[in-house]
């Protein structure tokens, strides 16, 4: 609603006002669409936090294949190299799993500093579960801010180092984890790169592997 009278004030009186007025004028328009992805997002973790669909054995190398396929422009216009080992498969929501895979690999994407992104998936197993790692040679996070990210619009680089969102993509991600009984963090060296890991449930009746 607020959009929406704000398009309808600059359409008919956007005329009368004066250039300082057209700027604010941006602002509020701005900050009304920033606060709609906002509620959105927030939304959606609801969404996730209330989800019943039972988790099922996922081929987590397709669920990559899905996520690299929806960053497909991005990869290229970046002319970065992504490189994975072989990938278990996992119980979990293959849609979910695709959103953390797509969710990362962005990021990693957006925060490689000047050089093409490199980013490298794998996966190692661990007991019962498998701890996924997303690993790039970005510009890395300070030790103090690597548990302040993963908190809603929680963001450390402004729009000049390429932060395009609104510090939600890691929240939704820690969220999915947390609903599949997995755990995530990060540990990252500023200046030399970032690993994002993630774990999550195999599947009941796989064995162990030597
Ligand atoms: P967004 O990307 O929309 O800002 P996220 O929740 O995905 O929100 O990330 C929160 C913040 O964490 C980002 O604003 C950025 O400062 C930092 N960050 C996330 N991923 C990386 C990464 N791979 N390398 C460096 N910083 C990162």
């Amino acid at each position: 609603m607020v959009s929406s009278y704000l398009q309808l004030i600059e359409n008919r009186y956007g005329e009368m006002l004066d250039e300082e007025g057209q700027e604010f004028f941006a602002y509020a328009t701005e900050g009304a669409q920033r606060m709609r992805r906002m509620v959105k997002s927030l939304l959606r973790i609801t969404e996730i936090t209330t989800d019943t669909r039972p988790l099922e054995p996922v081929d987590a190398n397709t669920v990559l294949k899905d996520a690299l396929s929806d960053l497909e422009l991005k990869i290229q216009d970046t002319n970065a190299e992504i490189t994975a080992n072989e990938l278990p498969t996992v119980q979990a929501d293959p849609q979910q799993l695709t959103r953390v895979f797509q969710n990362l690999i962005s990021n990693a994407l957006k925060y490689s500093g000047d050089d093409p992104p490199r980013i490298h998936v794998d996966a190692t197993r661990t007991g019962d579960v498998w701890r996924f790692s997303v690993q790039d040679e970005g510009i890395g996070i300070k030790p103090r801010n690597t548990a302040k990210i993963f908190n809603v619009f929680h963001q450390l680089h402004g729009r000049e180092e390429g932060a395009q969102g609104i510090g939600i993509g890691l929240a939704i991600c820690e969220e999915i984890v947390d609903r599949h009984g997995g755990r995530m963090w990060v540990e990252s060296d500023p200046g030399e790169g970032s690993t994002f890991f993630f774990t999550m449930p195999a599947p009941d009746d796989e064995g162990e592997e030597g």
